[in-house]
């Protein structure tokens, strides 16, 4: 590499999302470099293809059929579903404090299925796989340090002092995006004062192909159904988000008395309940970007947006970004446009704010909703889930909209 490499897009973050967005933007013809911090050996080591289940990554995401779509049309979704993944046909949500209770099922939508469960390092496996023989400039194992721009041309500086520059940079650096900080992007933020606690588990009962969520007013619990080699249909990933001092009491506590505590939290709906892996805890914070772009400059995924993991749809917002993205600029470079052009990058900017934001107040409203106990607010819920569970079309909307389906 020279000493200035220049890219016509530069990605910074090779996570879930930066990963397809720069295999799709190379595939639409960019010339492309890719920057990761860890080692890329080390990062498909870690994803390399496990098959005990006591191997599975503590971190899961429900696929939905929109991000599926995009995974399919980079051609990486064969891959992905070549290994364990576990395809949902309905989800049963319900209020622990009370008797509401909605169930979504893939058969009445017509679909075959609401989405699919993946270990996160095996979306991230295929990806790199696919871009270790795509012409994009891989730069990983070194993090990038510093911002710079001038009148034409900005870019990277390297931990190593190389320099990379290019007419566009795109940050999908993460949540706490040091790129976001550096061009001066400010954030809204509030924490949400809770934990997210993740494990995989084993429960005595199958879990049916379905994505279990009880919801109670210190935080909800969701059971994600997962698949193993063998077809053993009695593992789920938790993702169980409390207040921090009751995640931080339940963190404390040991296997057994943990368990106790899940299976009970849980109501015994798949039976009883084993932890067959390490717990985690990750502090939970709502932040969203006032602006997604700057000049020759853009953020996607978490580094433009972080939700409360209730409805799973993190990932699924930042594919949201990268389709936008590609669109925009696959337009732009068909049209002979820079890929910095002001017009372009704002319309991925107007795209993507306004659904971003919807479903982050949809997210803060179930969170308040479910987080009061005063009889009323409980008797609204109640009767509103047992009500909404029997108004078909209403409830396949709001399953159609999850599952990003127009
Ligand atoms: C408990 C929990 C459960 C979740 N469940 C779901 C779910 O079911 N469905 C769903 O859609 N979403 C879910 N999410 C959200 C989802 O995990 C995230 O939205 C998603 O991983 C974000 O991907 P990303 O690529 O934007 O960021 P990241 O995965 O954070 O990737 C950022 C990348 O940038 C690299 N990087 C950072 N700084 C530098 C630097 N200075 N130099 C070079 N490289 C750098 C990092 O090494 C990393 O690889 C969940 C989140 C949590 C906390």
């Amino acid at each position: 590499m020279s000493e200035q490499t220049r890219f016509d897009i530069l990605v910074v973050g090779g996570g879930m999302v930066g990963s397809a967005l720069a295999l799709g933007l190379s595939r639409q013809g960019w010339n492309v470099g890719l920057v990761e911090g860890s080692d890329r050996k080390t990062l498909l080591e870690k994803s390399a293809v496990a098959s005990g289940v006591e191997d599975f990554d503590p971190r899961v995401s429900a696929i939905s059929l929109a991000s599926q779509r995009l995974l399919e049309q980079l051609g990486v979704w064969s891959e992905i579903s070549a290994g364990r993944h576990c395809p949902y046909q309905a989800m049963t949500v319900w209020d622990g404090d009370g008797t509401g209770r909605i169930r979504f099922e893939a058969a009445e939508l017509r679909a075959p299925a609401l989405g699919t469960i993946i270990e996160n390092r095996r979306i991230v496996r295929a990806l790199f796989a696919a871009l270790t023989a795509s012409d994009v400039e891989l730069v990983d194992g070194v993090k990038v340090t510093a911002w710079w721009h001038d009148q034409h041309e900005r870019g990277i500086r390297l931990e190593d002092g190389r320099t990379l520059a290019a007419k566009l940079v795109v940050a999908a650096d993460g949540a706490h995006s040091r790129l976001r900080q550096w061009v001066g992007l400010p954030t809204r933020e509030w924490d949400y004062d809770q934990q997210a606690m993740v494990c995989t588990v084993r429960t005595t009962q199958s879990h049916r192909f379905t994505a279990w969520q009880r919801f109670s007013p210190t935080g909800p619990l969701a059971f994600l159904p997962l698949s193993t080699e063998s077809g053993d249909e009695h593992f789920c990933s938790i993702v169980w988000s409390q207040d921090t001092a009751e995640a931080g009491r339940l963190m404390a506590l040991d296997d057994d008395a943990f368990r106790a505590e899940l299976e009970s939290a849980i109501e015994r709906e798949l039976g009883t309940v084993e932890v067959v892996s390490r717990r985690y805890a990750f502090p939970l914070r709502q932040r969203h970007a006032k602006d997604y772009i700057a000049s020759g400059f853009a953020l996607v995924g978490d580094a433009a947006h972080t939700i409360h993991p209730l409805a799973g749809q993190g990932a699924n917002l930042g594919y949201g970004d990268v389709r936008a993205l590609l669109e925009e600029l696959g337009r732009a470079r068909k049209a002979g446009i820079d890929p910095d052009n002001h017009l372009v990058l704002a319309r991925y900017q107007r795209r993507r704010k306004g659904e971003n934001l919807a479903m982050m107040a949809a997210m803060e409203g179930f969170k308040q909703l479910f987080g009061r106990d005063e009889l009323s607010v409980r008797w609204l819920r109640n009767t509103g889930m047992r009500w909404l569970n029997q108004l078909g079309p209403v409830k396949n909307r709001i399953a159609a909209e999850a599952m990003g389906l127009d």
